[in-house]
C-alpha cells in the first residue's frame, strides 16, 4: 500500500531514471508521512521512497541518497561538523513576505492563527497568482542552497540568507514551501524520529536486494532479512554516526556486509553510553549480585571523548558530538604526553576543573567559567585534568566488544598518569554494601557527585554507544539524601518579573521533549532561587530567542507565559516531588490521563552540552513519577509495620 502511494508520488513528480530527484516527490512523501499517526506506516512510506532512490542510484554515486536522508532528518552534515539550520522567525517572515508580496503583518497574523510558519508559507504561496510555472526544484539544488544559508556568516549574511530563501520560495509549488520553511526553522515536524529513518534506510536496502534477486525470497526469509538489516544498520550507525560514511558503503557493499566496512573510526565521535539512576546501594547489589562489577568516581565535569587520529592530531568531542577542540586546546596539547606510544585511540573521559596548587578537584561551576570557543592556552585560568574511564579504540582496532575489564587493562597499559593533567578514574572493585558505602563517601569528600557502578566482565560489560544502560548505574549523593535524579528541561516561555525585577523575566516555563512526536511538553513554572545576577544573565541569553507566538510543536496545555522562546536553552533542574497536573502536558497519557508537573523545582545549572532534543523525555518523567508513587506505598507499608 505504502509503495503504491509513493509510486504515485514518483509519477506525479515526473521523476525519471537518471534525472535529479524532484523536491516535489520528497515533499509529497513528507506530507503522506505527516498525514498518518501510525508509526509503522510512516516508516513504510519512507522505506518506499528510499527504495526508489536506491534503485536509481549507482554504486559509485551515493550523493542523491545521502542528500535525501539528510533532508529527512533535517540535517546537512554529521553532528560533529556543526553546520546547522535554525533560522530565526523574523528572517523567515521577511523572506516569505518578499517572495509572496504579502505584508509581514499579515503573515504574523496568520502565524498567530496557525502556529506553523511552514503552513503559512505554503498557503501564502498557493494563494498567489503566477503567470509562469517556475522551474521545478530538485533535491540537490535545495540541499545546496540550505547549506549555503547555514554556512553564510559575516556582516552581510542576514541579507544573503533572506535573498536565497526568497528565491527558493519563489520556485516552490504544492507542499514545497511548507517543508522548506520547516527545514529552515530546524524542525520538520512529520513525526519521523531518526531511529525510524535508520530502519527505513535498512529496509529499503533489503527490499532493493530482494527485487534485484527477482523477488524470489520466501516471506519468512524476507522478514528475517528486514529484521537483520534494521539491527545491523542501528548497530553500525551507533558506532559510526556519519551518513557520509555509512551511505556510500551501503550502496557499494550492500546491507549484509555493511558491518565489515563501517566501524568506529577516530575522528567520527560515537554517541556516548549513559547510565541509569539508582536510589540505593541495595538496588546496585540487586542488579549486580553475583557478577563482577566496579565502582568509579562520578566526576563533576564535562564528558570528553578524545580521539587521536593516525596522523597524530587530537580532537575532543562533547557528549553531544560537538567538536570541543577549540574549547580545550590544553587537553589537545596535554594528551600526547599521557600516551606517546599509541598511534590512534578513542578515550571516554571526564574533563574536570583542577586546582594544581592544592591538587584538588574543583566543581563544575569552575569549569563553566571557561570560554567555549577560541580559547588560547596562555589565557587559560581554569585548568582541567582529564579522568579517563574507558578506551574504545586502540591502534586501529575498535574495542567496543571487549569486556570493560579488558578495555580497562589496555587503558592502563597504554596510558600513563601525568600529575594534574591526566589520570584514570579512581575505581574500586568492591562487592559489599559497606565497601560501596565507604567508597561513595570518599568520592563525595574528594569533590565528586557520587559513583558510577559498572558491569566488569561478560558481554553485559561491552560498551553500548548511545544507550542509557542498566549495565552502568549512577549512584549520586543526592539520591541518597532522598532527592531524585535531576531533569534536563527546555526553557520555552518567560514571565515578566515584578517589583525590582521588571526589566528581566522573573520566572520561566519549562518543557520536556518527546522524541517520537517531536514536541515539547510543558512541565512547570520555575521562579525561585535565582539571584538578580542570574536573572539578568538568563534575560540576556533568552531575550534574542523571543518569538512572536508559540511554536506549533509546543504542547502548551493551560500554561500562560508572557513571552515564548525558541526552544533552545536547556537547564538542569531538581525537584522535591512530581505530581499530576491539569495544567501541564508532560507525559500526558503515560502514567495518567493528566500531565505530570514538578513541585518546587530548583535551577541547578545551564546544560550547554545538551541541545533541546536531548532534554529529558516523557517516558523518563513517567518512570520517575511511578517510582515515587511506589516508594510512597512501600514507605507507608514500612511505617505500618507490614
Ligand atoms: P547527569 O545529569 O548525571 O550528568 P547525563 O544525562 O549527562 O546526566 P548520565 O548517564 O546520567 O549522563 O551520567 C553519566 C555522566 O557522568 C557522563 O555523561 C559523564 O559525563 C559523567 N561521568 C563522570 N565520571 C564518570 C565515570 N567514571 N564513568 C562514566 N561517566 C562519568
Amino acid at each position: 500500500d505504502a509503495l503504491s502511494k509513493v509510486k504515485d508520488v514518483d509519477i506525479k513528480g515526473g521523476w525519471k531514471v537518471g534525472e535529479p530527484i524532484p523536491y516535489a516527490a520528497l515533499t509529497k512523501t513528507f506530507s503522506l508521512i505527516e498525514a498518518t499517526t501510525k508509526r509503522l506506516e510512516k516508516t513504510a512510506l519512507l522505506t518506499s521512497f528510499l527504495l526508489l532512490v536506491i534503485q536509481r542510484s549507482s554504486k559509485k554515486d551515493s550523493l542523491a541518497l545521502l542528500e535525501v536522508v539528510y533532508l529527512c532528518i533535517n540535517r546537512l552534515c554529521p553532528d560533529y561538523v556543526g553546520i546547522e539550520l535554525g533560522i530565526g522567525e523574523s528572517l523567515l517572515i521577511k523572506a516569505i513576505s518578499e517572495s509572496t508580496g504579502r505584508s509581514s503583518a499579515t503573515i504574523k497574523a496568520d502565524l498567530k492563527k496557525e502556529g506553523d510558519l511552514g503552513l503559512v508559507a505554503m498557503n501564502s504561496k498557493n494563494s498567489q497568482k503566477t503567470l509562469f510555472k517556475p522551474k521545478p526544484l530538485n533535491v540537490a539544488f535545495v540541499f545546496k542552497n540550505l547549506r549555503d544559508i547555514a554556512q553564510s556568516t559575516g556582516h552581510s549574511s542576514q541579507a544573503k540568507k533572506v535573498s536565497i530563501i526568497t528565491k527558493l520560495l519563489a520556485a516552490c509549488q504544492d507542499f514545497e514551501a511548507k517543508y522548506i520553511v520547516r527545514s529552515l526553522e530546524g524542525k520538520l515536524r512529520i513525526g519521523n524520529a531518526e531511529r525510524s529513518v535508520l530502519v527505513a534506510l535498512a529496509h529499503a536496502a533489503v527490499l532493493a536486494e530482494h527485487e534485484k534477486a527477482g523477488k524470489k525470497w520466501s516471506t519468512e526469509k524476507l522478514a528475517t532479512r528486514l529484521e537483520e538489516g534494521a539491527n545491523s544498520m542501528k548497530s553500525v550507525y551507533s558506532e559510526l554516526p556519519s551518513y557520509d560514511e555509512v551511505i556510500p558503503a551501503l550502496l557499494e557493499h550492500g546491507i549484509a556486509d555493511l558491518r565489515d566496512h563501517c566501524k568506529l573510526t577516530p575522528g567520527v565521535p560515537l554517541k556516548p553510553m549513559l547510565a541509569k539512576p539508582t536510589k540505593a546501594i541495595g538496588e546496585v547489589l540487586d542488579r549486580f549480585e553475583g557478577k563482577r562489577f566496579t565502582c568509579e568516581y562520578k566526576y563533576d565535569g564535562e564528558r570528553a571523548q578524545v580521539h587521536k587520529l593516525p596522523d597524530g592530531s587530537v580532537s575532543v568531542f562533547s557528549r553531544n558530538s560537538e567538536d570541543m577542540s577549540k574549547k580545550y586546546p590544553d587537553l589537545v596539547e596535554q594528551l600526547p604526553k599521557a600516551s606517546n606510544s599509541t598511534k590512534s585511540f578513542v578515550l571516554d573521559a571526564e574533563a574536570v576543573a583542577f586546582d594544581r596548587s592544592t591538587n584538588k578537584l574543583m566543581p563544575f561551576q569552575e569549569l563553566s567559567k571557561r570560554k567555549r570557543k577560541d580559547v588560547k592556552v596562555e589565557d587559560i585560568q581554569v585548568r582541567v585534568c582529564l579522568f579517563a574511564f574507558d578506551l574504545l579504540y586502540l591502534n586501529g582496532e575498535p574495542l567496543l566488544h571487549k569486556t570493560l575489564d579488558e578495555r580497562r587493562k589496555l587503558l592502563r597499559e597504554h596510558f600513563n598518569p601525568v600529575p594534574g593533567e591526566f589520570d584514570f578514574a579512581k575505581s574500586s572493585d568492591g562487592e559489599t554494601v559497606d565497601e560501596i558505602q565507604a567508597f561513595l563517601e570518599e568520592s563525595v569528600k574528594d569533590g565528586c557527585e557520587g559513583l558510577m557502578v559498572k558491569m566488569l566482565v561478560t558481554d553485559a560489560s561491552y560498551y553500548e554507544p548511545s544507550r542509557r544502560s542498566v549495565n552502568w548505574l549512577k549512584l549520586k549523593k543526592d539520591y541518597l539524601a532522598g532527592v531524585g535524579d535531576s531533569l534536563d528541561l527546555v526553557v520555552v516561555g518567560g514571565y515578566y518579573g515584578k517589583g525590582k525585577r521588571t526589566n528581566v523575566y522573573g520566572a520561566f516555563l519549562l518543557a520536556c521533549y518527546d522524541e517520537s512526536s517531536e514536541e515539547y511538553q510543558t512541565i512547570c513554572k520555575i521562579g525561585t532561587g535565582f539571584s538578580e545576577e542570574m536573572l539578568q544573565s538568563h534575560y540576556d541569553v533568552l531575550k534574542p530567542l523571543e518569538l512572536g507566538n508559540v511554536r506549533g510543536d509546543v504542547k502548551v496545555g493551560g500554561a500562560k507565559p508572557d513571552v515564548w522562546f525558541e526552544p533552545q536553552v536547556v537547564w538542569e533542574v531538581l525537584t522535591a516531588d512530581l505530581s499530576l497536573s491539569p495544567i501541564y502536558t508532560a507525559a500526558q497519557g503515560l502514567a495518567d490521563e493528566r500531565g505530570i508537573s514538578l513541585r518546587f523545582p530548583r535551577f541547578i545549572r545551564i546544560r550547554d552540552d545538551k541541545s533541546a532534543d536531548d532534554a529529558t523525555g516523557p517516558d523518563q518523567i513517567a518512570e520517575m513519577y511511578e517510582r515515587q508513587a511506589l516508594a510512597a506505598v512501600s514507605g507507608k507499608k514500612k511505617k505500618g509495620g507490614d
